[in-house]
């Protein structure tokens, strides 16, 4: 039988798996959950709400008193300096709806977060998850590129569209530890690459009294390591777009790399790096 004749995307260092972690919030729980990512070298998305910044406050959530008081602004730079920050929105204000309001939440919480980190801030998630075509329009005006629904899928599949990301599922989900196990050691169809996508609210380890399954997750994926391309949202969204920007010759035998990032693929078994700015003949 023939094989399968599609260039297949491989995440750097040839690794067919990523997985990356998105917190919503900013709360002071986050810097618990960074410590122990940092521990296990595992990377991720933190969501703030620059407007919220530095706020005391205490909720009732699931008939259970929490604390979601969140960070300092000052603090943001050191406690997430391994991971990169994205907006969430300047108060937390459900967009839909709001026309250019949305614009002006938006923009405004990329300026402040921007003051803060060194990066372009690119990234976003949805506050309760709300959004529409009214909002889409909005992200894409503000420069936002990736944006995390609330829906899991329980599947490891790319986004088609990362403004819609969808995630793979959020930390208490019933299915956390087998989605892991299938992750981990299952084969996608046609070796094709895959990414688990967690996320939450760090307030909720403190919640339900559950840090232990955060750690035992880590624990799990990190045994994996060497298979696995821990990223944070921005890095996935980076390297699938400059990936989707390959150019093929018409026999799909060659392939030149217009992008600054060396790119992985599997073309007839044979696995190629594709350095950056350059052309390649591929094996087979
Ligand atoms: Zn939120």
């Amino acid at each position: 039988m023939p094989g399968l004749r599609i260039h297949t995307m491989l995440f750097p260092g040839g690794k067919r798996r990523a997985l990356t972690l998105s917190y919503d919030d900013g709360v002071l729980q986050d810097r618990r959950l960074v410590e122990m990512m940092d521990r296990y070298d595992v990377r991720g998305t933190f969501n703030l709400n620059s407007g919220l910044l530095g706020r005391k406050e205490r909720m009732v959530l699931d008939g259970i008193d929490v604390d979601i008081s969140t960070v300092s602004p000052g603090e943001v730079p050191a406690l997430y300096k391994n991971h990169e920050v994205a907006t969430h929105g300047v108060r937390h204000t459900a967009l839909t709806g709001c026309g250019a309001a949305a614009l002006r939440e938006i923009l405004e919480d990329r300026a402040a977060l921007e003051a803060l980190v060194p990066y372009p801030v690119r990234g976003h998630a949805y506050p309760f998850g709300l959004y529409d075509d009214g909002v889409l329009a909005m992200l894409r005006a503000a420069g936002i590129c990736y944006a995390r629904t609330v829906r899991s899928t329980h599947a490891f599949d790319l986004p088609g569209d990362f403004l819609t990301w969808d995630p793979t599922c959020h930390h208490g989900d019933p299915e956390l530890m087998a989605l892991a196990e299938q992750f981990c050691t299952g084969e996608a169809l046609f070796g094709l690459p895959r990414l688990f996508y967690l996320w939450g609210h760090a307030y909720e380890f403190d919640m339900y009294g559950n840090w232990d399954v955060m750690e035992s997750f880590l624990a799990y994926v990190s045994g994996y390591r060497d298979r696995i391309w821990m990223a944070s949202n921005g890095e996935i969204f980076h390297y699938v777009s400059a990936w989707r920007r390959l150019v093929y010759t018409a026999d799909g035998r060659r392939v030149y790399n217009p992008t600054d990032t060396e790119l992985w693929l599997e073309w007839l078994g044979a696995v190629s790096a594709i350095p950056a700015g350059g052309t390649a003949e591929l094996e087979n």
